[in-house]
C-alpha cells in the first residue's frame, strides 16, 4: 500500500476555484440583497414621512379654511344691515369703506370682498385684474353646481382663497365672498417641510393646473396630476392628499437627485466591500494553491524516497539471501528455505530431493592455479548449477567453500538422477582444466543424493546429513561420481562419468 494516498493537483485547484467562485457569488448576492434592502428601507421611510406630512397638512389647511368660513359667516350676520345698504347703493364709497374697516377688524389679512345676487350676478365687484375674474367664475360655477363654497386661486403670481357666505335682507338672499391671502397656508407648508422634501399645493381643475409652493410662489403644472413643474426643476411626487371639499391637493415632491445620490452611495459601499472581500478571497486562494503545490512536492519527494527505500530493502534482502561470489543463495537462507520445503513436503507427502556437491581436489586447484582462478572456477560451476537446476521450486545454494547444495521439491529418484547426470555432462563439456587433479584432467565434482518423502519422525538436518554421507561415500569411492542414499544401505547406483 502506498505511504500516502496521492491527491490529484488538478482536482484541488478545481475545488479551490469552484469554492472561490461560490464564495464570490454568495457574497455578491448577500451584498446586493443588503444594498437593495437598505435602499428600499430608505425609500419606504421617506414615503411614510411624505404620506403622514401631506395628510396632516391637508387636514390643517382644511381646518384653516373652515375656520375662515365660520368667521366670515359670523361677520356677514353681524354686518347684515351694512351689507344690505351697500348692495342697494353699490357706489356709496362711505358705506364701502365702513364695511372694509369693519372687515379688517375681523380679518386683518383679507384682500377684497364682492357681493353677488343669488343667481351670481355681481353687485359689488372689488376685482382689479383679469386673473381675479377666475374668482368670480369659480364662485358662479359653485353656485350653479351647489358645491365648493371655498376656492383657492392664483392671482397675478400670488395666491388667495375665497370664502363665500350668504346674507339675507328683506327676504332676498345675496352672496358675499371675501378673498384672503394664503400666507397662513404657505407658512404651514413651509414649517412642515421635511429635509429634501418640497410640499406644494396643486390645483387639479382643468383651467387651474398650477401649483403653489411653500414660499407662496405660483408654479405652472403640466397635466393635472403629473406634478412635473414646468420651469425645469425635476421633481417627483412622493405622496399626495386632497384637501376636503376642494380640488386642491397637498403634494410632497422629492428631489430625484436625493434618491439617486443615496443609491450611488450604497453602490459605492457595495463595490468597496466586494472589492475588499474579493482581494481577501483571492489572497486565500493564492495561499491555498501555494500550500498545495508545496504539499504535492513533498508528496512527490516522499514517494521517491519510498521507492528508493523499497529498492534498497530489496537489494538488502537479496544481499542477506545471496552469496556474494557466486550469487547463489547462501547457507543461512538455504536452511530457512529447506526447512520450509521440508514442512511443505510433510503436508503434501511428495518426495523431496537433496543433492550435496563438492569440487574434487580443489585445494590442489587453488595451489596450482592460484586463489583467484579458484574463485572463477567456483563461479563458473555455480553458473552451471543455476542453469541446470532451474525447475520451479528448485533451490541452489553455496553450502560451504567449494560445496553446493540443491533442494528439488516434488521430484522422484528418477528425476533426481536425470538432473545430476545432465549436470555432470554439462560440467564435462565446460572442460575446466585441472592438471593437479588425481582424478581427471578437468575439474570434476562428487555428489551425494537423497530422495525421501519427509515425515514428522525425521528432520531436515538428518535428511541433509544423509546426502552428506552419500557424498562422503562418493569421495571415498574415487570422486567424480554421485551416490544415491538408500535407507539401510547406500545405493550402488553410483555412477562414474
Ligand atoms: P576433496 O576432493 O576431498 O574434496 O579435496 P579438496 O581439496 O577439494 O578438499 P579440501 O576440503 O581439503 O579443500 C577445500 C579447499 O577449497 C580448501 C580451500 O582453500 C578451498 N576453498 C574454499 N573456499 C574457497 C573460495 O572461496 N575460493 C577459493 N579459491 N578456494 C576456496
Ligand atoms: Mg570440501
Ligand atoms: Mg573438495
Amino acid at each position: 500500500m502506498p505511504l500516502i494516498e496521492p491527491v490529484s493537483n488538478l482536482s484541488i485547484k478545481r475545488s479551490v476555484n469552484l469554492y472561490t467562485l461560490i464564495l464570490f457569488i454568495s457574497f455578491g448576492a448577500l451584498l446586493y440583497w443588503l444594498a437593495t434592502d437598505r435602499y428600499q428601507f430608505f425609500v419606504d421611510s421617506h414615503e411614510n414621512t411624505a404620506n403622514s406630512t401631506t395628510k396632516i397638512v391637508a387636514f390643517q389647511i382644511n381646518k384653516i379654511l373652515k375656520e375662515q368660513k365660520r368667521v366670515v359667516g359670523i361677520f356677514a350676520e353681524d354686518t347684515r344691515t351694512l351689507l344690505s345698504r351697500l348692495s342697494d347703493n353699490p357706489n356709496n364709497v362711505t358705506i364701502k369703506n365702513r364695511l372694509i374697516e369693519r372687515l379688517r377688524k375681523y380679518q386683518p389679512d383679507f384682500v377684497r370682498f364682492n357681493i353677488l345676487s343669488k343667481s351670481g350676478t355681481p353687485i359689488i365687484e372689488n376685482l382689479n385684474s383679469d386673473n381675479d375674474k377666475i374668482c368670480l367664475e369659480d364662485v358662479k360655477k359653485n353656485i350653479q353646481n351647489k358645491i365648493h363654497n371655498i376656492s383657492l386661486h392664483p392671482d397675478d403670481g400670488d395666491y388667495h382663497y375665497d370664502i363665500t357666505s350668504t346674507f339675507s335682507t328683506n327676504g332676498t338672499k345675496r352672496l358675499f365672498f371675501v378673498s384672503f391671502n394664503v400666507d397662513e397656508i404657505t407658512d404651514l407648508l413651509n414649517s412642515t417641510q421635511s429635509e429634501k422634501h418640497s410640499l406644494i399645493l396643486v390645483n387639479t381643475g382643468p383651467n387651474n393646473s398650477v401649483g403653489i409652493d411653500s414660499q407662496g410662489n405660483v408654479k405652472k403644472v403640466s397635466g393635472s396630476m403629473n406634478f412635473q413643474i414646468h420651469n425645469g426643476a425635476d421633481l417627483n411626487a412622493l405622496a399626495k392628499m386632497q384637501i376636503k371639499d376642494t380640488n386642491w391637493y397637498v403634494v410632497d415632491m422629492i428631489d430625484v437627485e436625493f434618491f439617486n445620490g443615496y443609491r450611488e452611495k450604497i453602490m459605492t459601499e457595495f463595490f468597496i466591500a466586494f472589492y475588499i472581500f474579493a482581494m481577501i478571497a483571492l489572497f486565500m486562494r493564492h495561499i491555498l494553491l501555494k500550500q498545495d503545490a508545496k504539499r504535492s512536492l513533498s508528496e512527490e519527494q516522499l514517494k521517491q524516497n519510498h521507492e528508493q527505500i523499497k529498492i534498497l530493502n530489496n537489494s538488502l534482502d537479496q544481499l542477506s539471501k545471496k552469496d556474494s561470489l557466486t550469487n547463489l543463495y547462501n547457507r543461512r537462507y538455504f536452511d530457512e528455505m529447506a526447512q520450509h520445503e521440508w514442512n511443505r513436503s510433510i503436508r503434501t507427502q511428495n518426495p523431496l530431493t537433496c543433492i550435496l556437491l563438492d569440487i574434487d581436489h580443489f585445494k590442489k586447484y587453488n595451489d596450482h592455479y592460484g586463489h583467484q582462478a579458484g574463485d572463477k572456477c567456483i563461479k563458473d560451476i555455480s553458473d552451471l548449477l543455476r542453469q541446470s537446476f532451474k525447475r520451479s521450486g528448485d533451490i541452489v545454494a553455496r553450502y560451504g567453500g567449494e560445496e553446493f547444495i540443491i533442494i528439488m521439491p516434488d521430484s522422484s529418484e528418477e528425476e533426481a538422477k536425470v538432473a545430476i547426470i545432465k549436470f555432470q555432462i554439462a560440467l564435462k563439456k565446460l572442460c575446466i582444466p585441472h592438471k593437479a587433479s588425481d582424478t581427471d584432467q578437468h575439474v570434476t565434482i562428487s555428489a551425494g543424493i537423497i530422495v525421501q518423502v519427509p515425515s514428522t519422525n525425521s528432520t531436515i538436518e538428518s535428511f541433509v546429513k544423509k546426502a552428506d554421507k552419500a557424498l562422503y561415500l562418493a569421495k571415498k569411492a574415487g570422486r567424480n561420481q554421485w551416490i544415491m542414499h538408500k535407507e539401510e544401505k547406500i545405493s550402488h547406483w553410483a555412477r562414474r562419468m
